[in-house]
């Protein structure tokens, strides 16, 4: 059997019959949901295939076990290999503590400059939520991932690096504006035109190559103007520039109304929809997250910043079942790199008791699919989860459900294989 690498040609992802895709297992109980995962990918490839495709899994080494072996939490040879096989896969991995460390995941993102992270929130019937209507929630959230607080621009105080901002703000006559200056640490959120077009153009081609009808861009502009208010100007700007006759932004509908009235601007809205035009509008974050739990179903696409993706992918997950089944991606749609991962951490303290949800890592695992192009595989995933779920085979994580049967990681991983 020829193996060989995942490429990209032009915007093409290209994939041999048989490609090599790295994975990283991960800390804490990263090695169970990997095992319980790559049974489920490996009976999904064979059932859509029939054997004439298959994946070559390499393991890469990273986080403790890495650790301990070479003495780097990310070795070198770890990055080479999933910048060469561009498409790979990981469990959740410790973020080493001290001073000098930042987070593997957030290196292994910069390094690979994967400025996307796409996180779909969508429900599957009968899991467990706290809202009486998760169905209505089907949204999927693009993070930028490379700047605002991930630039990681951060000085404690009475560090030289914080005398050094307070002195420039000094200069600038805005030290004023701090309340107290002498015991007060700062950061620095760099957002750019480039880095903001790019995870804005990403969400927009999502958005009408899926047949999603809204896109938000979710910033908190009102209070933060020159960063937060300048994304949401800059997203309306391309927006408007680049897909001009595929989208219709709020931004277009308050010139009309501005220039024509109301009833225009309502006019233009509705044959924008009756054309099947994308409707790019913007909301303010604190907002968006009531919004987000009164009227889900008004969302469909999101793009936003580092930070407000944050928090909006890990709330919006807990409406629909909790991060043990949140699925996740990290993405350069330049150069075609990719990692999928759980959206959760290592969970260390159910480490080695087989009782964790592998469901996240299965399911980024189908996103992986759909991205190389194999999408019947990441079909008959999905439809698998869906139906452990809704004849109530589940994790523990789920025990509330009425007359769940409780499974471990592994049985979980077998059964969802057999449903295949
Ligand atoms: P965590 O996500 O590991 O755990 C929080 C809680 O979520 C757990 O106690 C558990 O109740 C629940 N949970 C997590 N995964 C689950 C699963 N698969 N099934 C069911 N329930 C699950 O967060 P933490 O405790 O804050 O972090 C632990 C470690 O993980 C830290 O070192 C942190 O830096 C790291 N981390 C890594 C990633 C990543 O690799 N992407 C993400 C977050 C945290």
């Amino acid at each position: 059997m020829q193996t060989e690498k995942i490429e990209i040609n032009g915007d093409q992802i290209v994939t041999p019959d048989h490609p090599i895709i790295p994975f990283i297992q991960g800390d804490g109980i990263g090695p169970e949901i990997w095992q319980a995962a790559q049974t489920v990918f490996d009976a999904a490839v064979k059932s859509a295939y029939h054997g004439t495709r298959k994946v070559e899994w390499l393991p890469l080494l990273a986080g403790e076990v890495a650790y301990k072996q070479t003495g780097e939490w990310l070795p070198k040879e770890t990055l080479t290999k999933l910048d060469q096989y561009l498409v790979g896969i990981k469990g959740p991995l410790t973020t080493p503590i001290g001073e000098g460390h930042r987070s593997i995941n957030v290196t292994l993102r910069q390094k690979l400059d994967l400025y996307a992270c796409f996180r779909p929130v969508t429900y599957f019937d009968g899991a467990p939520s706290p809202v009486v209507h998760p169905e209505r929630v089907n949204i999927d959230v693009f993070r930028e991932n490379t700047e605002d607080i991930y630039a990681g621009i951060d000085a404690d105080v009475g560090t030289d690096e914080a005398e050094q901002i307070k002195k420039l703000l000094e200069n600038n006559g805005q030290l004023t504006k701090v309340r107290f200056p002498d015991t007060a640490a700062f950061a620095i959120k760099p957002i750019s035109i480039d880095g903001s077009n790019r995870i804005v153009a990403a969400a927009i081609e999502h958005a009408l190559s899926h047949d999603r009808h809204t896109l938000t861009l979710v910033h908190k502009g009102n209070i933060m103007k020159k960063t937060e208010g300048s994304f949401k100007k800059w997203g309306y700007e391309l927006a408007e520039k680049k897909y001009g006759d595929r989208v219709f932004t709020m931004n277009q509908y308050a010139d009309i109304e501005q220039n024509h009235g109301k009833n225009a601007a309502e006019t233009a809205l509705a044959d924008a929809r009756a054309t099947g035009k994308l409707i790019v509008n913007d909301v303010i974050t604190d907002n968006f997250f009531q919004q987000a739990l009164l009227h889900p179903e008004n969302f469909e696409v999101v793009a936003t910043m580092n930070l407000n993706g944050d928090y909006i992918s890990d709330a919006l997950a807990a409406q629909v079942g909790g991060i043990g089944i949140a699925p996740g991606a990290n993405i350069n749609y330049q150069t075609g790199h990719a990692i999928f991962e759980a959206t959760h951490g290592t969970a260390p303290q159910f480490a080695g008791q087989n009782k964790m949800n592998p469901t996240s890592i299965i399911l980024s695992g189908a996103m992986m699919f759909d991205y190389i192009g194999w999408g019947e595989v990441a079909s008959v995933i999905k439809a698998a989860i869906s139906e452990a779920i809704k004849t109530q085979h589940v994790t523990e994580d789920f025990a509330t459900m009425e007359s769940a049967e409780i499974l471990s990681t592994s049985e979980f991983g077998e059964y969802v294989a057999k449903l295949i």
